[in-house]
């Protein structure tokens, strides 16, 4: 069994073609699915679809590109909505100053306001960083001194310093198509350095078509074209990462039942 640990099954791109995306997820032995909340207000939407399927459950959050739009959202809202059986983490939400969506002050403050809810529900956070290490870096350690939190660095793309640091602070690091990219050496010598209890695989789908697929929409279901390449880089065979990347899965998203 594989998991898509990241994926937004309630873009536009997936209208037309839900039930065929989760049951060619499921032919493809893809035992569950967590569909990423983007924007806290538009939760009942994400819901509707985690609902409509057994093995599909969701996250809440802001991302940073939308942090103005929901600036002062505070961690005891967040916390309300994950009373939610379908709502089993936080997110994604961090720092992305890649693209000029959402200023950095708001982005930092949800940032911080969505670990401060991870901590007090023990659910994971699922944070996005892009082009931020350093920034992401101190807030990780600022928040931490304050209190453990549990999280994943998703579709990682930063350097080796801030997974080596997140890491050392007990999180994890997820890895989506980037990794089979022919330019993407640097992140797959990472991929093969870090602890194998701590790496997930996710397709942020519909974005980041895996190797073959590259350029068209992404599913679920390619989320095993990552767990390949995954597994090549470590040495190690397809069984071992499936088995692996599931066990650390199910050890994070832990309100996820077995
Ligand atoms: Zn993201
Ligand atoms: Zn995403």
């Amino acid at each position: 069994m594989l998991v898509d640990s990241h994926c937004h099954l309630d873009f536009p791109d997936f209208a037309e073609d839900l039930d065929g995306i989760v049951s060619r997820a499921r032919a493809a032995g893809i035992g569950r699915m967590v569909t990423i909340s983007t924007r806290v207000r538009k939760l009942t939407q994400l819901l509707a679809i985690a609902e409509r399927f057994d093995d599909v459950y969701c996250s809440v959050g802001t991302h940073p590109h939308n942090a103005d739009e929901e600036d002062g959202i505070a961690p005891d809202e967040l916390i309300a909505l994950t009373q939610h059986p379908k709502v089993v983490a936080l997110g994604e939400a961090g720092l992305d100053y890649f693209y000029d969506n959402g200023s950095p002050e708001a982005q930092a403050r949800g940032f911080r306001a969505h670990i401060a809810a991870a901590r007090a529900t023990g659910l994971p956070l699922v944070i996005h960083t892009r082009e931020a290490d350093e920034d992401c870096g101190r807030i990780l350690e600022e928040e931490a001194a304050r209190g453990s939190f549990r999280a994943v660095l998703h579709c990682y793309t930063g350097g080796r310093e801030l997974a080596l640091k997140a890491v050392s602070l007990g999180l994890y690091i997820g890895f989506t198509g980037i990794l089979t990219f022919k330019k993407s050496e640097a992140l797959r010598a990472l991929a093969a350095e870090l602890p194998p209890d701590r790496i997930l695989v996710e397709t942020d789908s519909p974005y980041l078509a895996p190797g073959k697929f590259r350029g068209k929409r992404n599913e679920p279901a390619y989320v095993v074209e990552v767990a390949k390449v995954l597994a090549e880089a470590r040495g190690v065979s397809l069984e071992e990462i499936s088995r692996q990347t599931t066990e650390n899965f199910f050890r994070l998203f832990s309100k996820v039942p077995a």
